[in-house]
């Protein structure tokens, strides 16, 4: 079997403290991995620029010229870490046999990255990064994250349990990826779903290099909410299992009024009133909230909106250059 080309895919969203770091450590990777033949000489590093504010760009850019392994591409706009890591792989994809994808702040051992292209070379397609410890999260960060797993395990979602978008695919299983033409990504979701020869890699999770979480606590929230109404309409059994219930605790109620009202002891209804009109009506808020978050992603997907918009892709322009060349060279 020939070396395997691998990509390594990074969103950066204000990385500018991080990038240089990052950078200089995945260079380094590439070039041992280059070096014990695990890997082709045309690997590279996509640094995906998810439309940061600051100077993330220019410092990709001005790396992609000095660093033959890096590679960037730019996004028009700000679109979200899911969304810039599609648009990533997606062009990666085009030149590689196997992609990696990793956060920017080097949360997630690079050094495992040799372990997924092992992984690789045995034959498996997926390779998961999971953490084997959260020390270094806050203790909230840690204990709302183990709890959304369960949650999602409940409600019949798959997901592997302490695992990031730290993972390795190859060529095939990303191209299956993409026929899931969904705006809301959820790809930890979705990539369990694509199936193929999978495996685990086991890892510790390090402290942010510098910069600040890109996920505050709003964000997060959102991404759970997400993935779960995505994924699952059991919120929406909820609801009416939770009307179930209130229209047979209201029948008990009635009967228990009647029965009272017979045997004379009719008492004042008053708050026995006010506290079902709240009962009935929090739970009917409730129904249609949980329905009109399903109705708002029907609409958002039937829009059929696409995913990213690319403003520059250094990619596949510098190999297009590069072929260019070769056939110029070849004539001459
Ligand atoms: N990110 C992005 N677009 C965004 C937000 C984040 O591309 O809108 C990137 C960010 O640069 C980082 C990765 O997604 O590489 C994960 O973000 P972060 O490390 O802040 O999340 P956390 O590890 O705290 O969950
Ligand atoms: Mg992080």
């Amino acid at each position: 079997m020939k070396t395997p080309l691998l990509t390594i895919v990074v969103p950066c969203y204000n990385e500018q403290e991080v990038f240089e770091e990052t950078s200089k450590q995945l260079t380094l990777l590439l070039e041992d991995l280059i070096d014990d033949s695990l890997i082709s000489d045309d690997s590279k590093i996509l640094f995906v620029d998810d439309g940061s504010k600051d100077e993330t760009w220019k410092l990709i850019e001005n790396e992609s010229n000095e660093n033959c392994y890096v590679k960037g591409l730019k996004l028009a706009k700000n679109v979200g870490h899911q969304n810039a890591l599609i648009a990533g792989l997606e062009v990666a994809t085009k030149h590689s046999d196997c992609v990696v994808s990793i956060d920017a702040d080097l949360q997630d051992d690079i050094n495992v990255i040799r372990t997924f292209v092992e992984k690789y070379i045995e034959g498996f397609d997926i390779v998961y990064g999971v953490r084997d410890s959260r020390e270094t999260d806050t203790f909230f960060k840690r204990s709302t994250a183990l709890g959304f797993y369960r949650f999602m395990g409940k409600i019949g979602i798959n997901l592997v349990p302490n695992h990031a978008d730290f993972r390795l695919m190859s060529k095939r299983a990303l191209e299956e990826l993409f026929k899931y033409k969904e705006t809301n990504l959820f790809l930890r979701g979705l990539v369990p779903l694509v199936g193929f020869p999978t495996t685990k890699v086991y890892y510790d999770r390090k402290e942010r290099l510098a910069g600040e979480s890109k996920y505050p606590l709003k964000k997060m929230i959102s991404f759970a909410f997400d993935g779960i109404t995505s994924f699952s309409i059991a919120p929406i059994r909820f609801v009416t299992f939770l009307g179930f219930l209130s229209i047979i605790f209201s029948l008990i109620a009635g009967g228990y009024a009647i029965v009272q009202h017979i045997l004379g002891n009719t008492i004042v209804g008053w708050p026995s009133l006010m506290v079902s009109i709240w009962f009935v009506g929090g739970i009917q808020l409730m129904g249609i909230g949980i329905i009109g978050e399903y109705i708002g992603k029907i609409y958002h997907e039937v829009k059929k909106r696409p995913r990213y918009a690319i403003e520059t892709d250094l990619y596949s322009i510098n190999n297009s250059i590069e072929l260019l060349n070769e056939v110029v060279h070849k004539k001459v």
